[in-house]
Parts: structure tokens; C-alpha cells; sequence
């Protein structure tokens, strides 16, 4: 068995074990593991980074995850809802712009009133930007038919975080109850595919409980599920939130912010031809961490286009970034991010997953 990471960065599959062994990877090694994710990116997505204009659409929501500022449980959030007007605004803005795509995330809701709602919001989309705009969502566990309308209506993508993969820590950091099944939660994801979406999912990294064989587990269960889209990021306490409690327990910031560089840097060396997010969070651990993750594997970033007067809402845990900046400054300090980092942004397209393109003509 080979044990090195230059050995096993060499090796055309990687098995559970070698996971194991990169994850754990020290400085020194590290960097030979994110020098290869980025010769992969390079050679099979190219260096072009795609902008996601994103819209927090609304903090109400009916489940409870423990991590979550904007669970229903928390009761010291004011809650919002962005008008349709406002969601225009910011797709007019997306397109003058030059973003190809837009995403669109919100707090959980299956009621009728929400599923319309959502499902007018795209077909005006749609109106507007003469079917140009691409859109992403991200609303939780839904009915096949929900998915279906949505997808009919316009949404193309999807992203759903499965949160963890090993059952017994998913039922750690959520109630184990009917409305927080794992199952569901998997059986969405294959829902999903099935109606025809890109389909994106990922994990928190450095959660309460969580170990390296989880993490190993995670990049498995994406490539088992064939996904074309992730998005990762580091776990990030929040006060009002049960799992604030083992704050006490939890890994320092920087060794988490690494430990999810490194979970990018994999998944690039193991599926060559997805989109892989550089997540928000990543930055709020380290000021440059979007960049870095641009530069070791990822290649979609999310500008935010929510109106200001409603992101202090939508705050999911502590020390989130950009929370006052408008759409234009938050721009202008993202293109500078992406320069630095080396890479060139994919103005007006939609950017859709390789892997998606070349599944789809598999099956063909
Ligand atoms: N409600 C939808 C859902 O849960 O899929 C979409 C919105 S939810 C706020 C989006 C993601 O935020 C979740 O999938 C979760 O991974 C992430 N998130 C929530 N709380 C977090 C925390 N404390 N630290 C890091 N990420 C968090
Ligand atoms: Fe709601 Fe999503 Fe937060 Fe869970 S993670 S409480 S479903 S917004």
C-alpha cells in the first residue's frame, strides 16, 4: 500500500485510506497536494472563474438545524422576505453586469404560498433577461412535483448540502426527528437528478464530532453520487444556535480553513470536471480565502446581490463578511480577488458544470 501523498497524488482512484492520508497531510505535504488540484483545474476546467449573482431570498424557515443562526428556533431574528421587485432588480443588475447566473437561496418552505411564490419569481426572471439568466437554487428538500414546477419555470440547478454523510453525525447536528431525515435529505438529491437539474451538493467542514474518516467518507459519497456541482466550506459557531456549546471542542480556525482548502484541492484531483463553489465562508475564516480557493481547485464564486437593508438577517453564523457592501463594491473587490488569484472571469455565461454536459451525452 503506498503511503506518501506524492505516491498516492499519483495513483489514477483514490481509496478510503489514501483519502485519509491526504486529509491529514501536514504543511510541507499540503502543498504538493494543492499544486496538483491546480494543474487538474487548469487542464480540465481552464482558468475562467463563473459568477453566481446571489440573492438571500428569505430567513424564514421551517427547520431547526443545530448549527444555523436563522433556524426557527432563534427566535431574536427578524424575519424577511425580499419583494419581486427587489429579486429583479438585483437579476437587471446581474445582467448588466456581465453574470451569467444567479442563485437564488433561502430558509426551507414546502407550503403552497411558497412554492408559487418562488415558481412566479422564476418565469419573471426568465421575462426579463429573455431566458439568458441561468438559475441556480438552493431551498431545501422539496417535492418531486415542486422540483419539477421550479425546474419548468426556469431554476436549472440545484444545490442541496447533504451536511455530512455518515448518518450518525447528520443526527448529531440535527433533530433526529420526521422533518430531519437523512433519507429524505439523500432521496432529494436523487429527485434532482432524476428531474433533470445540475445537482450540487457538499458538507460543513470541522463541525462538532466530526473526524478525517467522515471528511474521507464525504469526497466519497460525492463521487458515488456522480454530482456536478459542490460547495464546502468551514462549520462556523453561532451563538444562538445549540451547537454553540461545544465551541470549546471545535478544531482553531486556521486548521479548519486548511482542512477545507485541502477538501476543495481532493475533490478537484478526484471529479476533474465539476464546478466547485469558493464559498463565503471560506473567507470569513481568512481574508483570502476565497482566493486560495480559487487557486487550489475552485471555480465559481457568488457575488452578494441581496439589498443590504436585509443581510444582517441572514446571518447563518458569526463574522460574516460583506454584510454592508453594496452589489458594485462587493464587485470591484471580487474581480481584484479573482485577478489575483490568477484566473480570468466568465462574463455572460452560464458556466454549467463540464461533468453535467458530459454525463448528459452519455446517456444520449
Ligand atoms: N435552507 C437551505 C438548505 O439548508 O439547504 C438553503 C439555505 S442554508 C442557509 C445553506 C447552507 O448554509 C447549508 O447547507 C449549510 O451548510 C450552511 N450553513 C448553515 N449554518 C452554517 C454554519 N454555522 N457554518 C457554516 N455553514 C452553515
Ligand atoms: Fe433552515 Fe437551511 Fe438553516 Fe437548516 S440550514 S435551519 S434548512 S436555512
Amino acid at each position: 500500500m503506498d503511503h506518501s501523498v506524492e505516491q498516492i497524488l499519483n495513483k489514477p482512484v483514490f481509496e478510503r485510506e489514501d483519502l485519509i492520508v491526504l486529509l491529514n497531510a501536514d504543511k510541507k505535504e499540503r502543498e504538493l497536494i494543492f499544486r496538483k488540484a491546480a494543474e487538474v483545474k487548469k487542464e480540465f476546467v481552464g482558468n475562467k472563474v463563473y459568477f453566481r449573482g446571489l440573492v438571500e431570498l428569505s430567513n424564514i424557515c421551517s427547520k431547526n438545524c443545530y448549527y444555523c443562526g436563522i433556524r426557527s428556533g432563534n427566535k431574536v431574528v427578524d424575519r424577511y422576505f425580499v419583494s419581486d421587485d427587489e429579486v429583479l432588480e438585483a437579476a437587471r443588475y446581474a445582467m448588466d453586469n456581465g453574470y451569467g447566473s444567479m442563485v437564488i437561496q433561502s430558509g426551507e418552505r414546502t407550503d403552497k404560498v411558497f412554492v408559487k411564490k418562488v415558481t412566479n419569481m422564476l418565469e419573471k426572471i426568465k421575462a426579463l433577461s429573455d431566458g439568458k439568466l441561468g438559475i441556480t437554487l438552493s431551498m431545501g428538500e422539496q417535492t418531486e412535483e415542486t422540483y419539477r414546477q421550479w425546474y419548468a419555470s426556469g431554476a436549472h440547478r440545484y444545490l442541496l448540502r447533504i451536511e455530512s454523510s455518515n448518518p450518525d453525525l447528520y443526527y448529531k447536528i440535527h433533530p433526529n426527528d420526521a422533518r430531519h431525515s437523512f433519507d429524505y435529505r439523500l432521496n432529494a438529491l436523487r429527485l434532482l437528478r432524476k428531474v433533470g437539474y445540475n445537482v450540487g451538493t457538499g458538507v460543513m467542514i470541522g463541525l462538532p464530532f466530526q473526524t478525517i474518516d467522515d471528511l474521507a467518507g464525504d469526497l466519497l459519497f460525492f463521487r458515488d453520487m456522480d454530482i456536478d456541482m459542490a460547495g464546502m466550506g468551514p462549520y462556523i459557531e453561532h451563538k444562538d444556535t445549540p451547537l454553540y456549546q461545544y465551541r470549546n471542542i471545535l478544531m482553531p480556525k486556521a486548521d479548519r480553513f486548511y482542512l477545507s482548502l485541502k477538501m476543495v484541492a481532493i475533490l478537484r484531483i478526484m471529479m476533474k470536471d465539476i464546478n466547485i463553489a469558493a464559498t463565503t465562508a471560506m473567507q470569513t475564516l481568512d481574508k483570502q480565502g476565497r482566493e486560495k480557493a480559487l487557486k487550489v481547485g475552485a471555480n465559481i464564486i457568488m457575488p452578494n446581490l441581496t439589498p443590504v437593508k436585509y443581510r444582517e438577517g441572514y446571518l447563518l453564523y458569526e463574522d460574516k463578511p460583506c454584510i454592508n457592501e453594496e452589489a458594485s463594491e462587493c464587485k470591484n473587490c471580487l474581480e481584484a480577488r479573482i485577478h489575483i488569484a490568477g484566473d480570468e472571469i466568465g462574463y455572460g455565461e452560464w458556466g454549467d458544470s463540464k461533468h453535467f454536459a458530459a454525463r448528459k451525452q452519455s446517456n444520449n
